[in-house]
């Protein structure tokens, strides 16, 4: 029986697929549901230990609460409270796998597209968590793009 499970979620047009699977096996088991978000893709704003970039354009904020609003969303959808909700700066592999172990998580779950050619070289989301994972992980296998 899994206890905690860790939704990764992009926000991709795949999105549904995962949280479908990710609900069935929540509902399974009895289980805590967190949710995931890693901001990859926009400036991490200043903070007390200095400048890492600036968050001055104006399209960043906008980013931002756009991946605010979307988290919350899913989260009241999927009733999961407020301190199960993680919105994260970083790499997404390293911050998914390192969240996880922070909260005991025994269940990662995660979307895995079919690779070939350079993008099977350069590896992919679940590839990486699936090798620095301290627990179980789900790859939900997505159709192509
Ligand atoms: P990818 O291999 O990057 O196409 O992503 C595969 C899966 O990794 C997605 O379906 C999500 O479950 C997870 N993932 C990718 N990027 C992120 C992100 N920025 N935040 C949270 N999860 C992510």
């Amino acid at each position: 029986m899994y206890k905690h499970i860790l939704l990764a979620v992009d926000f991709s047009a795949n999105t549904e697929n995962i949280v479908t699977r990710a609900i069935e096996v929540v509902n399974q088991n009895g289980a805590k549901l967190s949710l995931v978000h890693i901001l990859d893709n926009i400036p991490m704003p200043d903070t007390s230990y200095g400048t890492i970039i600036s968050l001055g354009d104006e399209s960043d904020n906008l980013l931002l609460e756009q991946e605010k609003n979307n988290l919350t969303m899913l989260g009241e959808k999927l009733n999961v409270p407020d301190n199960q909700r993680w919105l994260i700066w970083g790499t997404p592999k390293d911050e998914i796998t390192t969240l996880a172990a922070q909260e005991s998580v025994d269940l990662i779950v995660i979307g895995s597209h079919a690779r070939h050619g350079l993008a099977l070289l350069l590896g992919s989301t679940a590839s990486g968590v699936l090798h620095h994972a301290p627990c179980d992980v789900l790859a939900v296998k997505l159709p192509h793009d």
